[in-house]
């Protein structure tokens, strides 16, 4: 209640997912060159499916930041995802970090997948996410080419001190980078001078769910902001097919808890508010 006695409206937190399969994950990369992608067993479109379930389970509304590679082979998953109401984002065509592109091949590959999945779903997008949250002060450029290839924001910073990816004095909540183009880092939650990460990946896994529940109450009691929370849908699929020889490091990570990952998800679907990305942010930088 506030002051005055009115109810407060709980915050809607957005809910986002990386449409990509199990063997295209950045530190698998090595391991899994691409021209062998068509060659695996593909579990994309069933674990895509598992999700859209529950998500209906719940009436939740969500953003797939999907890869153009997918959407090529798989235009009828992209179709299931926009006819069930959520949003369809990019997550740039064949999961290049930008960090390894550079100028003109990071633009040609996000309008490419823009375009790619515009095609598949009759409908503009407006969302990209980097992969591996590739996109830091050391290639600040990488946001020049998301404005200019037409996407209106951007969810491409994990705040977070981590040893592939984050930039960890960045800010930890949405605001403009370049005039029209808004950046949603993921969630973090703020302690001891640190921000621990609070919006996914293997720390949703690794660490206890009571950890994540209250992050994300902190960051809407004491913040009063929305969390911005990711998965994959390797993530709900403790069947997938072993990669092999990846380091001992990348296989904890990839594959610790994902025996867990549903049943944490039906709580997180359950105890908070959700909604499609471009809906919550919609008013722009907050
Ligand atoms: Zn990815």
């Amino acid at each position: 209640m506030t002051p005055s006695g009115a109810a407060v409206e709980p915050i809607v937190n957005a809910l986002s997912i990386d449409v990509e399969d199990y063997f295209m994950v950045s530190a698998f990369a090595p391991h899994v060159p691409r021209n062998s992608w068509d060659s695996l067993p593909c579990r994309v479109e069933a674990n895509i499916d598992n999700i859209l379930a529950l998500l209906a389970e719940r009436d939740v509304h969500a953003t797939f930041f999907t890869l153009g590679w997918v959407a090529e082979r798989y235009p009828a998953l992209v179709r299931r995802i926009v006819d069930a109401g959520h949003e369809l984002a990019s997550h740039g065509y064949e999961h290049y970090r930008a960090t390894e592109q550079g100028y003109g091949p990071f633009l040609a590959d996000i309008r490419l997948a823009k375009a790619v999945l515009e095609d598949v779903a009759g409908q503009p997008v407006t969302g990209y996410r980097a992969p591996s949250f590739s996109v830091g002060p050391a290639n600040d450029w990488a946001f020049d080419c998301i404005a200019l290839a037409g996407y209106r924001y951007s969810s491409s910073i994990y705040p977070i001190r981590h040893d592939h990816y984050g930039v960890p004095d960045a800010p930890r909540f949405a605001h403009e980078v370049r005039p029209g183009l808004t950046e949603i880092p993921v969630a973090t939650v703020r302690l001891f001078g640190k921000n621990l990460p609070a919006g996914g990946g293997g720390y949703f896994r690794l660490l206890p769910y009571p950890i994540s529940r209250w992050s994300i109450r902190r960051i809407n009691a004491v913040d009063r902001m929305p969390a911005m929370f990711y998965f994959h849908p390797w993530e709900v699929d403790p069947e997938q097919p072993r990669v092999v020889t990846p380091g001992a490091k990348a296989k904890f990570r990839h594959y610790v808890n994902l025996r867990r990952m549903t049943g944490r998800l039906r709580s997180l679907l359950s105890e908070f508010r959700w909604g499609r990305v471009d809906r919550i942010y919609q008013s722009g930088a907050q």
